[in-house]
């Protein structure tokens, strides 16, 4: 089986000190939850996002220092930070592109050092 990535969960929200509750995968009891409240145990979470990669996936957030996106889990588990729904484009490429194309003409008539850039 390929190595399952782990889940940084170090917020104090994954952690139900009150009681424990049946793992929604697994049904023993356990004090962690997700990010919705479901509880689960961490590494049934994992295992869970492993066995789910059609599952809708979450990234990183992209900053100016670090504009690549990291897949951080699942929508239903994911790791605790800023995290986006959608690997959203590089942000150095957007800032290129907007400076290529700077209006529709552009597009309609690509010169053709560009063609490849706009072809299906
Ligand atoms: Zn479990």
């Amino acid at each position: 089986m390929d190595r399952v990535p782990c889940l940084d969960w170090h917020e104090g929200r994954h952690f139900d000190h009150t009681r424990d509750l049946p793992c929604c995968l697994c049904g023993r009891p356990t004090p962690m939850r997700s990010h919705t409240k479901e509880p689960v145990h961490k590494v049934c979470a994992e295992t869970w996002n492993a066995a789910c990669p059609q599952e809708p996936r979450r990234y990183t957030a992209p900053t100016k220092d670090k504009p690549e996106q990291h897949d951080v889990g699942t929508w239903r588990f994911h790791n605790d930070g800023p995290v986006t729904d959608i690997r959203a484009p590089i942000l150095g490429q957007v800032i290129t592109t907007n400076s290529l194309s700077s209006g529709p003409r552009e597009i309609e008539s690509p010169r053709q050092e560009q063609r490849g850039l706009f072809a299906a």
